[in-house]
């Protein structure tokens, strides 16, 4: 694979370098930038693959497994991000055991760039969550839970920007209205906001004030809900500034992204990569002349 460095070096040796316009930075302003972005959603505490006769994944899944994919990756891209939509917690005793600190440092030494909180993330609490989160070395992205004045203050964030070559993309984390599905007592204190209006204004700031190119959604508010709770299709159709949503909590896979109009007309994707970490959704960002493009990869199964 050409990396970089080898295309700086090839270039300058041929002869087309003469041709080359006289500022190094409006040439190399017309390469086309790529940025790898592989996702991950409700790993569920699977750390090590499932069982040779398990029902649907028979041997499938594991850390160790997607963390040698993950880095062969990185071997043959320069920009790659890594990113997760939450409900990293619950499913094996290892939870059970560690309270989530295992799932988060083996995560942190796969390098994960961001995740966002699930609802599982809240089963033992906010307490326990709190004292786990410091083990991670990757940020809790959490937009639309207020958590001041709780144990989790400080320990999640608003928003990131995250720079990759000369691209800056913003990312907003939403989480879904823990109200009816994660016990009173495990999250006393936190305030759910309306994710639609807090993302999209998160993402609005991004792009104005932090001059992201970019937005990302990590989500785990599911990509279909009944009974009227906020949604990926809803939050992707009402929003202006989201330009990727990155979904999470229906467990479900998507061969290739879904697009939504959004309220500004423009197309949104939607992608989910399924759960337990038996594949890893890959979706690459490219920024040429100006403009982005998604191109869908299909995902990676790990077995
Ligand atoms: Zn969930």
């Amino acid at each position: 694979m050409l990396n970089r460095r080898n295309f700086i070096k090839t270039t300058l040796a041929g002869s087309a370098f003469l041709a080359l316009p006289t500022t190094g930075r409006a040439f190399f302003g017309h390469s086309p930038e790529r940025i790898v972005i592989l996702h991950t959603s409700d790993l569920h505490s699977q750390i090590d693959p499932f069982p040779d006769n398990h029902s649907r994944f028979p041997g499938m899944g594991g850390f160790a497994r997607r963390a040698a994919l993950i880095s062969s990756i990185r071997k043959e891209n320069q920009h790659v991000l890594l990113l997760d939509s939450g409900d990293i917690f619950q499913g094996t005793p290892y939870y059970n055991f560690y309270e989530g600190r295992l799932e988060l440092q083996l995560m942190s030494k796969m390098g994960y760039d961001a995740s966002t909180l699930g609802n599982h993330e809240f089963d033992n609490g906010m307490e326990s969550l709190s004292q786990q989160l410091p083990h991670a070395t990757f940020p809790f992205v959490s937009t639309n839970y207020q958590v001041e004045n709780t144990v989790l203050e400080g320990k999640t964030k608003p928003w990131i920007v995250i720079q990759k070559g000369k691209i800056k993309i913003g990312i907003v984390g939403l989480g879904i209205d823990p109200n009816g599905l994660v016990n009173t007592n495990n999250y006393a204190g936190l305030k759910y906001l309306d994710p639609i209006a807090t993302g999209d204004e998160t993402a609005r700031m991004l792009k104005k004030n932090q001059k992201c190119h970019y937005v990302i959604a990590l989500s785990h508010l599911g990509y279909k809900m009944s009974h009227g709770r906020v949604d990926d299709l809803t939050l992707a159709a009402d929003t202006s500034h989201i330009d990727l949503i990155l979904g999470g909590h229906s467990h479900r896979t998507m061969e290739e992204p879904e697009y939504v109009i959004n309220k500004a007309g423009k197309p949104v994707a939607i992608i989910h990569s399924g759960a337990s970490g038996v594949r890893l959704g890959r979706i690459d960002l490219v920024f040429d002349k100006g403009e982005t493009r998604l191109e869908s990869n299909p995902y990676q199964v790990i077995n």
